[in-house]
């Protein structure tokens, strides 16, 4: 068994680079991805690499890679928001991820299912 473990929009920051260069990492420099505005692969890896992971903002992220969605939401796998923190419980084996990451409200909304008869 993990511990429960909070999951920080910070900690989401600090590994936005290293995820979409992994994603990515096929990718010539020269290669148009699709979205917003048909950047190069090659523009993005210098403008992630540009970022200072310790104090960006979120919109600095997406500005970098302007994908036309988020890449670094939080959501909440109960309700689906976008949360600043999540509390992340469940194991991560080897093979398969098997944890749930939840917001503070969906955590204190939990435990009335224990006293509702079913
Ligand atoms: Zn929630």
């Amino acid at each position: 068994m993990n511990e429960p473990r909070l999951i920080q929009k910070r900690d989401i920051i600090r590994g936005v680079r290293d995820k979409w260069l992994r994603a990515y990492q096929s990718y010539a420099d020269n290669y148009r991805v699709a979205w917003v505005d048909n950047r190069t692969a090659g523009e993005i890896r210098r403008h992630l690499h540009a970022l200072d992971l310790e104090t960006c903002s979120e919109e600095d992220v997406n500005a970098a890679i302007n994908a036309g969605s988020s890449w670094v939401s939080n959501d909440c796998d109960m309700c689906g928001q976008d949360a600043e923190t999540t509390l992340r419980i469940g194991q991560e084996p080897d093979y398969e991820a098997r944890w749930l990451d939840l917001c503070e409200n969906c955590v204190l909304s939990l435990s009335v299912h224990f006293h509702t008869k079913p």
